[in-house]
């Protein structure tokens, strides 16, 4: 028997009515190039929205159409995040921080139609340019009139915006149609587009708004370090527009001390990025110190936060981090560690414990460990084991590639590549990327937890372990380390001594190198890959 309620599609025209309905007058703020604060309000989305709609339709962009942004955070991409799929088309966020081979692959490979720049950023994009063969026309965002561009078929976007009005009907799609697309920050092989629904993401958004998740409010201010191609910058502006919470997008300006002061002056509530991020923003405030009691959440995710950061952030400077983990394949949020009410009595010590681990599943998504074999680990909090998940935002395969991959299993579910442990309680913990882990004599060593364990040294700013190969046993563990300014005479020998009653003796590295910065990624992770080469090349010691 079928149930008797209503065909309500869920699409993302309903979270803007209800931001529209309920907080007009709520803030979206952008920190421009030129350092000046443009602000408007959700009203003011809303109408241009609609206008950027008409837009589209006029530029001929039909539903199905994937229409690329290269932008920083600011209001007009989150226009382009709401106005886009109003049409029925994609949002295809692509990665600024990309070499130009891989841009022109991730936009040819969408068969991007249309193309919005950031005009600071025309230069990186034009170096990929003469490698795009699908772009029939390219929006120039904040340029201005005249610029000289060797892209064919530009046109500025205040012109075809000023150019309709904001009479728009929305339309009525099918909540399975196609809203958004994010490919992954590809660290081996090329990247893989995830393709997201209205559905998918309206379900997210309910998802992260849950108490149990991020929880955000119509009080919140919501500063987003995150960037909008990274993952739909986690899903937070649907989550934003949905629950009412103001957002500040820094546009460019994303080193420590603008942050610092964009915290301390907007009184944010929730900030969100990845963990160098934060890194950075910790010792800008002890060097600087500013007021930024009014955070309640520092969320965190991409790559696991270093205990000694959440320690040295609520204790030092009273900021509660909230470590989160997901994928671009998950839409992206898949667990939280919150504390719960069991946790009432531990001591600070004990509770920096669990707010290191990656947390406990969010409502909506399912979480497995499995052995080689695929069989289900038992949650002892020291069975290792692959984590596979599955839900209404998890994808169920990779654009164009259909069939092709080995990362879903056949009864169903996302083979993450992530290798962790479950306690008895449901907090994952996350002990290395699969092809991380380092096998020494036949056993596994986490690089995962040595490198926290080195960056809990106080001379130790950041610390990547990767595995080189070992006659003997082989692979060995080296870490690379960033010293502090103040670390002053550190030896390879005091890590050692550091780590001898930390981990098995046989985890200790047989190498340190120093160096200066550890490579990163596209999204700002730890670039392993660089590591590797580097250390082949030779130029690690
Ligand atoms: P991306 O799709 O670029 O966000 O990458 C997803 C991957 O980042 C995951 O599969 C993890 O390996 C890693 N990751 C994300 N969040 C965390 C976290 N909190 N701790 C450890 N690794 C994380």
């Amino acid at each position: 028997m079928q149930g008797l309620m209503m065909d309500y599609p869920l699409t993302l025209d309903r979270i803007l009515e209800h931001a529209n309905k309920l907080f007009p007058h709520k803030r979206i703020s952008t920190k421009q190039p030129d350092g000046s604060i443009h602000r408007y309000t959700y009203a003011d989305l809303y109408k241009r929205v609609k206008r950027l709609a008409n837009v589209l339709q006029k530029l001929g962009v039909k539903q199905g159409d994937r229409v690329g942004t290269f932008a920083w955070n600011g209001y007009q991409h989150v226009e382009m995040y709401f106005g886009i799929p109003a049409i029925g088309a994609v949002c295809h966020t692509l990665n600024i921080r990309l070499f130009p081979d891989q841009l022109a692959y991730v936009v040819n490979h969408a068969e991007d139609k249309v193309v919005f720049i950031d005009a600071t950023l025309l230069p990186l994009f034009e170096r990929a340019s003469d490698k795009i063969t699908t772009v029939e026309q390219y929006v120039l965002v904040n340029a201005p009139q005249g610029i000289e561009t060797k892209l064919p078929n530009i046109v500025h976007y205040e012109d075809l915006m000023a150019d309709v009005d904001d009479d728009f009907e929305w339309l009525k799609l099918d909540e399975n149609t196609a809203m958004g697309m994010c490919y992954t920050s590809g660290t081996t092989g090329n990247p893989k587009g995830a393709l997201y629904s209205h559905r998918s993401m309206f379900l997210h958004t309910i998802g992260e708004n849950q108490a149990n998740a991020l929880g955000l409010t119509e009080a919140d201010s919501v500063l987003m370090v995150v960037p909008q191609f990274h993952a739909m910058a986690w899903g937070l502006p649907y989550a934003c527009a949905y629950s009412g919470a103001e957002m500040f997008m820094p546009g460019p300006h994303l080193k420590p001390e603008p942050l610092a002061e964009i915290i301390a002056t907007e009184k944010i509530t929730v900030a969100a990025g990845v963990p160098s991020i934060w890194n950075g923003l910790y010792h800008e405030l002890r060097q600087n110190p500013r007021d930024i009691s009014s955070v309640r959440a520092l969320i965190v995710g991409g790559s696991a936060m270093p205990r000694s950061l959440i320690k040295a952030y609520e204790k030092d400077l009273h900021v509660n981090v909230l470590h989160a983990w997901g994928m671009t394949e998950t839409s992206p949020l898949g667990t939280v560690s919150k504390l719960q009410s069991h946790h009432a009595n531990l001591t600070d010590e004990e509770k920096w414990d669990i707010k290191a681990k990656q947390g406990y599943v969010v409502p909506g998504i399912e979480m497995r460990i499995v052995n080689d074999e695929g069989e289900e680990l038992p949650w002892d909090g020291t069975t290792m084991g692959e984590v596979q998940v599955r839900g209404p935002w998890v994808v169920r395969d990779y654009y164009k590639l259909e069939g092709s991959s080995n990362q879903f299993t056949k009864d169903g579910w996302f083979r993450t590549g992530d290798v962790a442990t479950i306690s008895d309680d449901g907090y994952m913990q996350i002990t290395d990327r699969t092809k991380d882990l380092i096998k020494s004599g036949g056993e596994w060593i986490s690089s995962v937890e040595l490198e926290n364990t080195l960056m809990a040294h106080p001379a130790v700013r950041e610390a990547a372990v990767i595995a080189i190969p070992d006659e003997r046993w082989a692979e060995r563990p080296l870490a690379a380390i960033v010293l502090t300014e103040d670390a002053g005479d550190i030896t390879a020998d005091d890590l050692r001594e550091f780590l001898l009653p930390k981990v098995a003796k046989f985890w200790i590295p047989d190498k340190f190198v120093f160096i200066a910065e550890i490579p990163k990624t596209s999204v700002g992770k730890f670039d392993k890959k660089v590591l590797r080469r580097r250390y082949t090349a030779g130029e690690l010691g």
